[in-house]
């Protein structure tokens, strides 16, 4: 996997606990809905037409993200966001400067 792809799972990861610890009594690690979150974040990642080129999930022009998930990813992120910034300043600032990416074109399937 792209390094940068990697460092964007952790940061997601990292929120992820930041926000199951604040909403969910779990005294070690994830309760069962963030795992499950957890691995679909992953799966997503992995499936992600860009790659390397990607920008942030949130600029993406490709919402890939089933409703539910999405709808809850983006609650985590909410809550996590102004927290990265004070806890994880380097992730939070590098992934910032991803979201100014511009994901490349893809191939289109089609003779034009
Ligand atoms: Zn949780």
């Amino acid at each position: 996997m792209d390094p940068r792809l990697l460092r964007e799972q952790k940061t997601v990861d990292i929120m992820i606990e930041l926000y199951c610890r604040d909403h969910h009594e779990i005294s070690d690690g994830l309760c069962e809905d963030c795992e499950a979150l957890k691995d679909y974040t992953h799966l997503r990642l992995q499936k992600c037409p860009y790659q390397e080129k990607k920008t942030t999930c949130a600029k993406c022009p490709t919402h890939c993200y089933q409703k539910t998930m999405r709808e809850k990813i983006r609650e985590v992120m909410r809550h996590a966001g102004p927290r990265m910034l004070k806890q994880y300043p380097g992730l939070a600032i590098l992934h910032l400067l991803d979201g100014f990416r511009k994901p490349a074109p893809l191939k289109k399937n089609r003779n034009t």
